[in-house]
């Protein structure tokens, strides 16, 4: 089963609109013509045009960090998949670590959001990932299990191979520790598992992506792992060579 390789920039709550454009104007002399990997940035809601508008007519597709799962409504500082869609965002990272660690974002709402962002023809990227304590209680299988059967219960079975599922170890995020290429694998390959308890065609042909401090020096040999396809990329996406680097490990 080839599966394209996917590399996602996550620029989390960094640039201004002037400087998230000038990280898109040198990221696409580099990465701008790669066709054999899909090529992702998601910058802030903010600066989502901006940079949609530069990508244009390049192999750089536009994401944004979240949505709301409703389309419209008394939902005061949230903004909505057919919103996004309008202004050509390809898809949308859900569940992100950071947003259910700080804002709340349960697996419930991403029951609802992961569909619906379908429904609007945007990708979803949804991240899941066990915190450090759950790791050292032996229980990373069974929150895993949870977060993956949730997110993707309602969505149809023929969709099912469209979402991308972000593995993140919340204790990689950000803070250097990177999963062995080993862990990272097995974890990986027991996301795909889960994604094929739903339906096996579904499960081989479902991109997973590895994300938590991947680095160019890291990079090549965590995604050479059989069940990781790609990653989500926090700091080093911010850095137009490194992300190009990533980009060419892939
Ligand atoms: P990091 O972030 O690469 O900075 O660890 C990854 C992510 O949060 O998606």
């Amino acid at each position: 089963m080839s599966r394209k390789p996917f590399i996602a920039g996550n620029w989390k709550l960094n640039n201004t609109i002037a400087e998230a454009e000038e990280l898109i104007q040198g990221l696409l002399p580099r990465v701008g013509a790669v066709e054999d990997v899909d090529v992702v940035v998601a910058p802030s809601f903010l600066s989502l045009s901006a940079v949609v508008d530069s990508a244009r007519g390049s192999a750089v597709q536009v994401y944004a960090q979240n949505m709301h799962e409703k389309d419209s409504g008394a939902f005061t500082g949230e903004v909505s998949a057919p919103m996004l869609a309008e202004i050509d965002v390809q898809g949308v990272i859900l569940g992100h670590s950071e947003r259910r660690q700080y804002f709340g974002e349960t697996d419930r709402a991403l029951q609802l959001k992961v569909p619906r962002a379908l429904e609007a023809g945007l990708i979803p990227i949804l991240c899941v990932g066990e915190t450090e304590e759950e790791r050292e209680q032996g229980d990373t299988e069974r929150r895993l299990r949870h977060q993956v059967q949730e997110g993707l219960e309602k969505v149809p079975v023929d969709q099912l191979s469209t979402v991308v599922v972000a593995y993140e170890p919340i204790w990689a995020i950000g803070t250097g520790l990177t999963a062995t290429p080993e862990q990272a694998q097995e974890t990986c390959g027991f996301v795909r598992a889960l994604v094929q308890g739903f339906d096996k065609e579904a499960g081989n042909a479902v991109r997973v992506l590895y994300g938590g401090s991947l680095k160019p020096d890291n990079a090549a040999e965590i995604l050479g792992q059989p069940d990781i396809d790609g990653a989500l990329v926090g700091g080093a996406s911010l850095d137009a060579e490194s992300f190009g680097a990533i980009v060419k490990a892939a």
